[in-house]
């Protein structure tokens, strides 16, 4: 009899916590829902705690609690059988360390993901980590707990099953994460000047959540990969590699000291990565054509579409992998101070109040003002990541006056 995992999702209204309660509805006897969290939505979280009665739920303010227990009497959800309904930062905590949690999929979006995806790593749960910020901003901290997480991001699950399920393995020689090179692959600077917010959230090939997708249009995104992947397979700057491979099939590779390489492929699908994470000795049969009577709209590649290339990026147009991979390799809370510069600015670009070229000139600025510092504890990663948003909005500001 299969036992089901019992699951809390950190950003069930999100791209990635949408996707998570698809499986979970596709596989009920593998998957239990004990927890959701949500900032707001709360008529998806409404949906989703009729579908799969989690014990207890959080959200970001009582306004939101609230409209969340009027759309529950609405919808005539018997009360007996409501979650408790937890509010702000100490919410999304008292649901991601739950006693029936066992695994938490850390999928809130930016730095309001680390405390959370703390709190359940001390609680010695397993974490299926999507939130990348957390290993960007803490990776030297989480670092001893690093085994109890399992990649979620899609070029960290490729090289995790690249490795049979591992994050360490035999004569690795070099990690290389693949990147799509976003909307604006082949731009020149000069291009970059007039490109829309609707420009800029229009990924070629993946469906994803607003910030992430403008990180994706920067390669900021890849330069937190990196960050990520050296946080979490303990391997040195100096041997993780990125390739432009716009088909994105190739979802990233692992390269031997005997110059094997294994790739890992697939649909350019997050259910992919994010079932391997769920099952990872095990596989699930989520594509559409095995017969399977949950259709999820899964089509397996077709290799013979397209050729596959490969090529470097270009760090001269797209500074922000260049930075990241400079502060990667420095150490300290640089990390956090870029990761809060750019979260503030991306924030101020999709609200319309700065160009998108100006993105990685304000985290840049951010860096050249603010010394990296030792990171002894959390508390210097929160305050070197607040410093950083005060100056970013300081800036930002000051250029929209001038
Ligand atoms: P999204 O914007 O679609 O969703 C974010 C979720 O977090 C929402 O449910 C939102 O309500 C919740 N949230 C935000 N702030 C919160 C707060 N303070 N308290 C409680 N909940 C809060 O984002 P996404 O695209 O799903 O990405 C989530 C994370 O996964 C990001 O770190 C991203 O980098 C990573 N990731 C996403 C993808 C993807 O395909 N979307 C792929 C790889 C990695
Ligand atoms: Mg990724």
């Amino acid at each position: 009899m299969t036992v089901p995992i019992n699951l809390a999702i950190l950003g069930a209204t999100g791209s990635i916590g949408q996707q998570a309660l698809s499986l979970a509805e596709a596989f009920p006897e593998r998957i239990k829902i004990t927890g959701l969290a949500a900032a707001s939505s709360v008529r998806p979280l409404a949906k989703a705690i009729i579908k799969f009665r989690p014990q207890a739920v959080s959200v970001l303010s009582a306004t939101e609690a609230k409209k969340l227990v009027d759309i529950l009497k609405d919808l005539g959800l018997n009360k007996s059988i409501w979650p408790e309904i937890f509010t702000g930062s100490d919410g999304v905590i008292q649901v991601a360390t739950l006693s029936a949690t066992q695994t938490v999929l850390s999928a809130m979006v930016g730095r309001a993901g680390l405390p959370p995806t703390w709190a359940a790593l001390k609680a010695g749960l397993k974490v299926l980590l999507a939130n990348k910020e957390s290993l960007v901003l803490a990776g030297e901290l989480i670092r001893p707990m690093v085994d109890q997480i399992v990649p979620v991001d899609s070029e960290h699950s490729a090289i995790f099953q690249a490795l049979g399920g591992s994050l360490t393995g035999e004569g690795i020689r070099r990690l290389i994460l693949t990147a799509s090179g976003g909307p604006f692959l082949g731009y020149s600077k000069d291009e970059l000047k007039g490109v829309t917010k609707e420009m800029a959230l229009s990924h070629p090939k993946w469906s994803m959540g607003p910030k992430i997708s403008c990180d994706s249009a920067t390669l900021m995104n890849k330069g937190l990969e990196v960050i990520e992947a050296h946080h979490l397979f303990g391997v040195d700057f100096d041997r993780i590699e990125v390739l432009v491979h716009p088909q994105s099939v190739v979802h990233s590779m692992v390269e031997f000291v005997d110059g094997s390489i294994l790739a890992q492929m697939g649909p350019t699908d997050m259910r992919l990565p994010l079932a391997y994470s769920l099952s990872y000795n095990s596989r699930w049969p989520i594509l559409d054509d095995i017969g399977s009577k949950r259709s999820l709209g899964i089509q397996p590649l077709d290799l013979t579409v397209s050729p596959l290339t490969f090529a470097k990026p270009d760090r001269e147009v797209f500074r922000g992998l260049a930075l990241a991979e400079a502060v990667g390799r420095q150490g300290g809370t640089g990390a956090a101070i870029m990761s809060g510069a750019n979260e503030e600015a991306v924030g101020a670009f999709l609200a319309g109040m700065i160009a998108f070229d100006k993105i990685i000139p304000v985290v840049e600025e951010c860096l050249s003002l603010l010394s990296s510092e030792k990171v002894s504890s959390l508390d210097d990663v929160f305050l070197a990541d607040k410093k950083a948003r005060v100056l970013a909005k300081e800036i930002m500001e000051k250029n929209m006056v001038n």
